[in-house]
């Protein structure tokens, strides 16, 4: 279960209220049969929502969280309703809303599976199944109800999903939930629970009705909103310097060593021997440069910093703010296009104007137009009045 934690610097966290983060699954204080089949499922460390929201969903806080898909949302709430239910009670205590039934279903085996070692019954209440099963698998108990509105609805009305011992409501992909229409329905289920029930709602986005129903539905809510970084090439004038050749890139690089140090620029080589001989050649010739390397320590990084002109590889350069760079130079064109927004793109929040000049050899121009097409940005010749630009 591969699960890229790297990515998670690339979020944006805001939370209405001081919300503790769980470093690791142990310290969040959960059942020692779950924690066992929280390892068994091959998670190792909770994911950024996670950190911040099973304490207090555990603590019987109502919670919003705002999060797309694929931050583990499903496993956050599956693993808190693990935590909160009593299974010596064969007894409905916590139930899920969702608007598919494909997503119900998988939430059900995720539950089953998280809950592997304490016994735990979790039954998927779906249209388009037989009522009669339904009926027999609610009436013998479960623990946990994971379903679509109607139907779930439909056995509350029929008395055959007992909802005295409900203490948690789920509201799974709220936002999907009221696009499809199910609002008449979970307001029915709602209103069918007992009052003190506590409700955890999770949704990509937070429309008015969305919004509406967390007034009707909770109590002083913790907000936690989860979201990637979007990185634009918006306000960013790039442009490219035909080198030919391999040798021609030094020249050129001194050419614009005065253009560098108006601001303070970023030069971008794809190994790590390049950027030493790159640095090397530069000081040699008189150059003032750094070069920001991996194995330095963060007090190092953090002085260099604040150098005129960087010389760095994509790896090392995540510990610094590339944000507060307004020229980035691709020495290297970057091996993939990923690399390419990373490089020079920039997020919504600091939204600043920069210039990004990419040094381009003959075989180089194909990636180059690639790059362009995929971003739909335009990249022009470098003109020659661009220190005016930066
Ligand atoms: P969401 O509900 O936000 O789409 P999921 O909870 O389904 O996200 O998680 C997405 C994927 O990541 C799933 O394959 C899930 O098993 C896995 N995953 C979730 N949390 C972790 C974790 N802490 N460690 C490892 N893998 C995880």
């Amino acid at each position: 279960m591969s699960f890229d934690h790297s990515k998670d610097d690339k979020l944006v966290f805001e939370t209405s209220h001081d919300v503790e983060i769980a470093p690791t699954f142990d310290s969040i204080g959960l059942k020692e049969d779950l924690l066992r089949g929280i390892y068994a499922y091959n998670f190792e460390k909770p994911s950024a929502i996670q950190q911040r929201a099973i304490v207090p969903i555990t603590q019987g806080r109502d919670v919003i969280a705002q999060a797309q898909s694929g931050t583990g949302k499903t496993a956050t709430f599956s693993i808190s309703i693990l935590q909160a239910i009593d299974t010596t009670l064969r007894e409905t205590q916590a139930l899920v809303l969702s608007p598919t039934r494909e997503l119900a279903t998988q939430i059900q085996s995720v539950i089953l599976a998280l809950g592997d070692y304490m016994n735990v019954q979790c039954h998927a209440c779906i249209g388009g199944t037989s009522v009669g099963e339904d009926i027999k698998k609610l009436d013998h108990g479960q623990h946990v109800v994971s379903g679509t509105p109607g139907r779930v609805f439909d056995m509350i009305r029929r008395r055959h999903l007992r909802v005295q011992n409900i203490k948690m409501l789920v509201l799974d992909e709220a936002d999907e939930l009221l696009n499809r229409g199910f609002k008449e329905q979970i307001y029915d289920v709602y209103r069918h629970l007992p009052p003190a029930t506590q409700v955890v709602l999770l949704s990509a986005t937070l429309p008015q009705d969305v919004l509406e129903m967390t007034t009707m539905f909770m109590t002083d809510p913790i907000r936690i909103l989860v979201k990637r970084d979007e990185i634009t090439l918006e306000g960013i004038k790039q442009f490219f310097v035909s080198v030919e050749r391999e040798d021609w890139k030094f020249d050129t690089l001194c050419d614009l060593y005065d253009t560098l140090t108006i601001t303070q620029a970023v030069i971008f080589c794809n190994t790590r021997r390049k950027v030493d001989w790159l640095t090397e050649k530069m000081r040699e010739a008189n150059f003032t440069v750094s070069a920001m390397h991996g194995d330095m320590a963060q007090k190092e990084r953090d002085s260099i910093m604040h150098d005129r002109v960087l010389i760095t590889t994509d790896i090392w350069a995540r510990g610094i703010d590339v944000q507060q760079v307004s020229l980035v130079i691709n020495y290297d064109l970057p091996p993939n296009r990923e690399l390419y927004i990373h490089r020079i793109g920039r997020s919504g929040r600091f939204g600043r104007k920069g210039v990004a000049i990419n040094f381009v050899k003959s075989d180089d121009i194909k990636i180059l137009r690639d790059i362009e097409q995929y971003y739909s940005t335009q990249i022009d010749e470098m003109p020659m009045n661009v220190t005016d630009l930066i």
